[in-house]
């Protein structure tokens, strides 16, 4: 089985600083990577490089076996038009600690939306897909409900099914739990458990080692730019080889 997504010696630089320092990651499909680290190690800026949020300044990344943002043509490498990059991006779903809905539509409006104006797909259709979607992160009675009237955990199921609702290939998540009271933490990660189950791939910056340990195929801890340590959960998370996981793990424990 060959990887969805690969990042080969991805280096991103913000000024002097190395966001990411020649960072390289394979994922599979149907699994689910888990990447943890403290603050500013860089975990946000390669979803957002995946996702063509950010230009890559060496390395390369590949999603669904196609070179992201670039076209090879004989040994040179030329940038793709904003029309070709719109198109890859449509391959990746992602999911951001703020859940950023459109405040002025109803749920069902923000579902269906992506679908309508940028797919171009017919009414009917995928009124009926949101709707299976809503069903399926528990939300079908809030269709004509406003993001203001939801809590923070069923704004967030809603952005899940929103990226779910464009059908992407990977579905990338930037600490979807992070801005969420504790309590409303569980109904998020639930929702994530059987995406999970039901074969999506995922990549998921998360703090919640819990879900981590039970539902990654992979983990990867990031410190300052780099991937410091990677391996199956029970390996990462329970017994890290490296002192920066140990110390990152006690810490968020
Ligand atoms: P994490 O998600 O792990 O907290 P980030 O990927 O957001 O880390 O950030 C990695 C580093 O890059 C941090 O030092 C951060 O301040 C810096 N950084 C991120 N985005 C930008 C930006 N747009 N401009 C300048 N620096 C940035
Ligand atoms: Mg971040």
């Amino acid at each position: 089985m060959s990887p969805i997504v690969v990042a080969a010696s991805v280096t991103k630089q913000f000024g002097p600083l190395k966001a990411l320092n020649k960072v390289s990651l394979s994922v599979l499909p149907g699994a689910v990577q888990c990447i943890i680290g403290p603050s500013g190690s860089g975990k946000s800026t390669l979803l957002r490089c995946i996702n063509q949020l950010e230009k890559i300044d060496a390395g390369a990344i590949t999603v669904a076996g196609e070179l992201i943002g670039y076209r090879r043509v004989g040994n040179e490498l030329h940038e793709l038009s904003d029309t070709e990059i719109a198109r890859q991006r449509l391959k990746t779903g992602m999911v951001f600690q703020r859940f950023n809905l459109f405040n002025h539509m109803t749920v069902l409006q923000n579902i269906i939306e992506g679908p309508l104006t940028v797919l171009k797909r017919p009414r009917r259709e995928i009124v009926a897909e949101a709707m299976a979607l809503l069903d399926r992160v528990g939300l079908a009675e809030k269709r004509d409900s406003y993001p203001i009237e939801l809590s923070g955990g069923q704004q967030q199921r809603i952005a899940i099914a929103r990226a779910l609702a464009m059908k992407p290939q990977v579905m990338l998540f930037d600490e979807p739990t992070s801005a969420l009271d504790p309590e409303l933490v569980g109904e998020v990660l639930n929702v994530m458990r059987d995406l999970a189950a039901s074969g999506m791939t995922m990549i998921v910056v998360t703090h919640e080692l819990g879900f981590a340990r039970e539902v990654a195929s992979d983990v990867v801890f990031m410190d300052k730019g780099e991937i410091v340590e990677q391996g199956p959960p029970q390996q990462v998370l329970v017994a890290p080889s490296q002192a920066r996981t140990r110390d990152f793990i006690a810490a968020v424990l």
